[in-house]
């Protein structure tokens, strides 16, 4: 079967590659001549770069072109920062570098140029039998591919002309070297969105010295004629308030290369073929730019349409289950588009928690077996600075690894520490007992433990930690337990006095929280749900921390105070639910380092099942050959941690 795709962009180049390595004869018809290098540059997903990376599966892998993106700040123009997180990894790639890498997997004499679009020629069934250029060259084939963009010929002579929506929001894009700028920030996405009216900036680097930079701007604040000279004047007017790192792209930028987009869309097609002539990428369907979703969505209809190709009987039934397959994720994506500008020319709509990241996460089931008829709720009284609390980790990780179906475990803080004065628990009343409870602590137990911080920078509360910690709940719950955690270590092994906002902030930020939205949190709702805590352990009249409430759904309870051996928890579940069956625990180091981020090594060697030796020299050995880091090591011990690089 030969296959004809009229027009060479990503989603046909892409459609090309794949249809040529599943055995199809293809050829493909691109208006421009040579290789189409205009165009700048776009956010791509992990699942575009996927397709991408399989388009290229020899030895002599071709190095893909681009800049890993990590993370996403939100500012204001005035600078002050509304959002700051992490970012499953993104890559912005030049568009120019994507077409040559791709027109580098093809054989050149399969790639046509200079043929633009007119029309096809039928046979009497109303098969399209050839395409026909505007040049007067013919191209006969089988199946025909209509890539050929937003303003697709193909599209109009298969359904007519297309209604878009009205061009209300424009986006200049240009491409700058700004090398100081890319070296503070290599993997950030930066943005300035304006609280008052329809405007936007933002960067992301695209190599160690180039950056992508784009302004988004509500069409009713200027007058924009299609020249070089208004694109700088109306940069230079409406960005005239912004910070100093936008003030120099601008002034990096040669505007003769920048490009304008006149966002629009379409409505959802009826059908994306007719008869043997199937539409794919932006000539498909079309998002606007607020979503980043144009590339990738071109790719995974290129990854479709050749499995159905290759697949179904007829090319007819390849395209209607492309159709159905395809329809639903881009008409949502289509929606999105518009509420994102809806909400981008109303920026009173949203406050500042509401605000998403402007991009399409594919949203990966987590992995949550609840079942409701077992579950038993534990109430978990705790505090960041309770050192018994630190030292039932072990215990708190298996129950959870080993019974995590049967049980939903509310963390609750218990308030340990509200100031020094006048303060007597366990035999401690000022910072130098509490050292002391901690050397003894570090003697008797195999979970490491640096007393140090009580006798040079002691905590004068755990109150501040602790609202953090309820600021952490309040975006997401399994997030605020990585976030404890990771204050837990600062604390208890790198000797850090976790009051301070900057230590909350980086925290939060490692636990893929928005570390910006934490800090405003600080402040509001965040004590009120701490006083709210603190208020219940007063009514339980929880004295002890930790202390462990579990309850069933007939009410019946136990509780657990202070430090526990692995068989009291497990105990107690089963004396709640006798039939309930300890899960088998992957002990491979991959698969514990993906539940626990971080693990110490008494933690390893009691999930693992190792005597602490053998989990000693088992992490040694993996961390010189690479496969894990050490996140912490000082005297009081080790955090080891996955090399992120190892398991790509
Ligand atoms: C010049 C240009 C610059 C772009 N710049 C950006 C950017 O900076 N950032 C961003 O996020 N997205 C950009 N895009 C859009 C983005 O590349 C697409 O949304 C996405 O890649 C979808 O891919 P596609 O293959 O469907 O369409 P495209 O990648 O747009 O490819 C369409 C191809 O069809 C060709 N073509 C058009 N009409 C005809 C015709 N009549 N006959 C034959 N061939 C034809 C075009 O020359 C082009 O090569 C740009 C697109 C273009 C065309």
């Amino acid at each position: 079967m030969k296959v004809v795709i009229i027009g060479g962009g990503i989603g046909g180049m892409t459609t090309a590659i794949l249809l040529k390595n599943a055995g199809f004869k293809v050829c493909i018809c691109e208006k421009e001549t040579g290789i189409p290098a205009r165009g700048n540059a776009f956010l791509m997903h992990a699942e575009g770069l996927d397709i991408i990376e399989s388009l290229n599966p020899t030895p002599n892998k071709l190095q893909l072109p681009g800049k890993m993106i990590d993370s996403f700040m939100l500012k204001r123009p005035n600078d002050t920062t509304v959002k700051y997180q992490k970012l499953n990894p993104w890559q912005c790639i030049k568009r120019s570098d994507l077409i040559a890498f791709l027109y580098s997997l093809m054989p050149k004499e399969n790639i046509l140029s200079n043929r633009a679009f007119s029309h096809f020629q039928y046979d009497s069934n109303n098969i399209a039998v050839a395409a026909v250029f505007e040049n007067g060259e013919i191209e006969y084939g089988d199946v025909f591919i209509g890539s050929d963009g937003a303003y697709s010929a193909v599209r109009n002579h298969l359904f007519g002309t297309t209604t878009f929506t009205p061009v209300e929001v424009k986006e200049f894009v240009g491409v700058a070297t700004c090398p100081e700028l890319v070296q503070q920030h290599p993997n950030l996405f930066k943005k300035f969105l304006s609280k008052e009216k329809g405007l936007s900036f933002g960067y992301i680097p695209t190599s160690d010295t180039e950056l992508v930079w784009f302004m988004q701007f509500d069409v009713s604040l200027v007058q924009h004629k299609e020249n070089t000279e208004c694109m700088k004047e109306i940069s230079n007017l409406l960005l005239k308030d912004f910070p100093a790192d936008v003030q120099s792209i601008l002034q990096q930028n040669d505007f003769n290369t920048t490009y304008t987009w006149n966002t629009r869309d379409f409505d959802l097609l009826p059908s994306f073929h007719k008869n043997n002539v199937v539409l794919i990428g932006d000539a498909a369907h079309l998002a606007l730019p607020f979503t980043s979703a144009g590339t990738t969505n071109a790719l995974k209809d290129a990854l479709a349409i050749t499995r159905l190709l290759a697949t179904k009987e007829t090319p007819e039934k390849a395209f209607e289950a492309f159709y159905a397959e395809r329809a639903p994720e881009v008409k949502e994506h289509t929606l999105l588009g518009r509420d994102l500008k809806y909400k981008f020319l109303h920026p009173e709509v949203d406050n500042d928690d509401d605000i998403k990241i402007p991009l399409i996460e594919k949203q990966l089931p987590i992995e949550k077996t609840r079942p409701v008829y077992k579950k038993v709720h534990v109430l978990y009284f705790t505090d960041p600075v309770c050192s018994t609390c630190w030292l039932i980790q072990p215990q708190l990780r298996r129950l959870k690894l080993e019974y995590g179906d049967y049980l939903e475990i509310e963390y609750c803080m218990g308030g340990l520490l509200p100031s020094w004065e006048n303060f007597n628990r366990g035999g401690i009343s000022n910072p130098a007992e509490a050292a002391e409870n901690w050397r003894q602590a570090a003697l008797q137990n195999e979970m490491p433990i640096n007393p140090d911080i009580w006798l040079y920078n002691p905590l004068p509360s755990s109150y501040p930690p602790s609202i953090a910690f309820k600021a952490a709940q309040m975006q997401d719950t399994d997030k605020s337990i990585i976030f404890l955690r990771r204050i837990n270590e600062m604390l208890f092994l790198e000797s850090k006095n976790i009051i301070e906002n900057v230590l909350l902030h980086n925290a939060a930020y490692d636990a893929g929280l928005d570390a910006a939205r934490l800090m405003r949190d600080l402040e509001g709702k965040a004590q009120q749900l701490f006083e709210a805590d603190l208020e219940l352990a007063r009514e339980l009249q929880i004295s002890i921390l930790p202390t462990f409430i579990f309850t069933d759904k007939f009410n019946n309870s136990t509780v657990l105070k202070g430090f526990q051996q692995y068989d009291a928890f497990e105990n107690t579940l089963i004396s709640f639910i006798p039939f309930a069956k300890k899960k088998t625990i992957k002990r491979d180091m991959e698969a514990l380092f993906k539940v626990f981020p971080t693990l110490t090594t008494k933690e390893f060697s009691f999930l693992a099942d190792v005597d602490i030796v053998t989990a000693e020299e088992l992490l040694t050995s993996l961390f010189k050959d690479g496969t894990i880091l050490q996140q912490v090591n000082n005297r009081s011990g080790i955090i080891w941690k996955l090399n992120p690089n190892w398991f790509q």
